[in-house]
């Protein structure tokens, strides 16, 4: 019923077995891993420059290699992922095409690290990679894998060790070669993430506070309700779109320095959409703000009142939630104990997360099962700690 996944130790010894049985005759030299992420708070606010409070998942992406005397870079991933080739060969000299984004796609975020690492001269590596993070559900998987591999490339060839150096480095492999114009967010948690706190991140200044999140009577569990609606996919560009079109209606950079006031008395000059999309953001980062406060003080009832405004405004208002992760909701907050519960990540499918007393567990389980039309698959978590080197000792 609750899905268990395999320890970065035991991911890390399979990837060493694996890069073993491909390259017997050198040995792997680094290894290195980062977690998937799961939002608790601030939907869609990281590319208006807002607040964001996100945790690392016990969930990582491993990374094990080493320079070769060979040609090229080899890498190999393990993760079962549509009907793509595993492993990718290509070459970091030439005339620079090597490293444009192609085929196999998920190839294409390894590439993109390798384009921005912020130090020349690396040597031809090979690597496996190994992953604990649910693929396209939501978690970050893509951001666990740039993350990850930035930090093994970290040991092959140092750079200056700046950490914003690399989580930008990161994202703009994701907006480069993976064609997704994601905000900072997952690369930020992946990299700054602390065990035992949440990590309330200011996307406008790029400052970062941890908030200590490690109450035993307390259980962070993810639902994956295992749908993927696949739209066009222009749904994410057109609100960033309209989001900066309500901005600058408003005369103002971002919807970051716009109050409800101002955008009350913009309203009747606001198209209805553009308002409604606003609202959501303005609102949302309030939220966030409050619901950092609320963790610090412990006040968790307050937490989960804003944790289901937040997912009724992403319903409503920003319109990007859906039947099944509406079913997830309401079932969850049917059960005494709940706190609080919403959907997380860009929408349209993927995952809710809800934060429950640790005793009715079980209980939340069981009737979320029952309610839920699909077949979901439960993730009961705590927060981890960032990016990391892996001894091979
Ligand atoms: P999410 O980040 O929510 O998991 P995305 O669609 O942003 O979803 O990223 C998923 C894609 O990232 C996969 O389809 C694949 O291309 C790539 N990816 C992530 N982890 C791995 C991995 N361990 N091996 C190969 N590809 C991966
Ligand atoms: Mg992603």
């Amino acid at each position: 019923m609750v899905t268990k996944f395999p320890d970065v130790w035991t991911l890390l010894s399979d990837a060493r077995r694996r890069y073993g049985e491909l390259f017997a005759e050198e040995p792997p030299q680094a290894a290195a891993c980062a977690p998937g992420r799961v939002n608790l708070i601030g939907e869609h606010t990281d590319y208006n420059q807002g607040f964001v409070l996100p945790m690392a998942l016990p969930f990582v992406t491993v990374v094990v290699g080493g320079p070769t005397s060979g040609q090229g870079v080899t890498v190999v991933t393990a993760a079962e992922d549509a009907d793509e080739p595993r492993r990718v060969d290509f070459s970091l000299t030439g005339d620079g095409c090597s490293l444009s984004p192609g085929l196999p796609r998920w190839a294409n975020y390894v590439k993109g690290v390798i384009q921005h690492y912020r130090a020349p001269g690396l040597p031809n590596f090979r690597a496996v990679v190994a992953s604990s993070v649910p693929l396209g559900g939501g978690l970050s998987s893509s951001a666990s894998l740039e993350v990850a591999f930035y930090t093994f490339l970290q040991q092959l060839k140092p750079d200056n060790g700046e950490k914003l150096g690399k989580v930008l480095a990161c994202q703009q492999a994701e907006h480069t070669h993976a064609g997704v114009p994601c905000g900072i967010m997952d690369q930020f948690v992946s990299v700054f993430a602390r065990e035992g706190h949440a990590l309330l991140i200011d996307c406008r200044s790029l400052e970062a506070t941890s908030v200590p999140l490690a109450d035993p009577s307390l259980v962070i569990l993810i639902t994956n309700s295992n749908i993927k609606h696949s739209l066009t996919g222009s749904e994410y560009p057109t609100r960033r779109r309209h989001c900066e079109q309500a901005a600058s209606a408003l005369g103002k950079d971002s919807l970051r320095d716009v109050t409800i006031k101002e955008l009350e008395e913009a309203k009747e000059k606001l198209d209805d959409v553009i308002y409604r999309r606003a609202r959501h953001v303005i609102e949302e980062i309030q939220r966030t703000v409050q619901a950092a406060e609320a963790l610090k003080k412990g006040s968790y009832k307050e937490f989960g009142q804003l944790m289901v405004e937040s997912h009724n405004s992403l319903r409503d208002l920003y319109e990007v939630s859906c039947k099944e992760l509406d079913e997830l909701v309401s079932a969850a907050m049917e059960v005494e104990g709940v706190f609080g519960s919403r959907m997380t990540g860009g929408g349209f499918g993927g995952c809710t997360v809800t934060l429950l007393q640790a005793h009715a567990i079980d209980k939340a389980i069981l009737h979320i099962q029952e309610k839920y039309s699909g077949t979901p698959t439960f993730y009961v978590t705590t927060p981890s700690e960032g990016s990391r080197t892996l001894s091979l000792i």
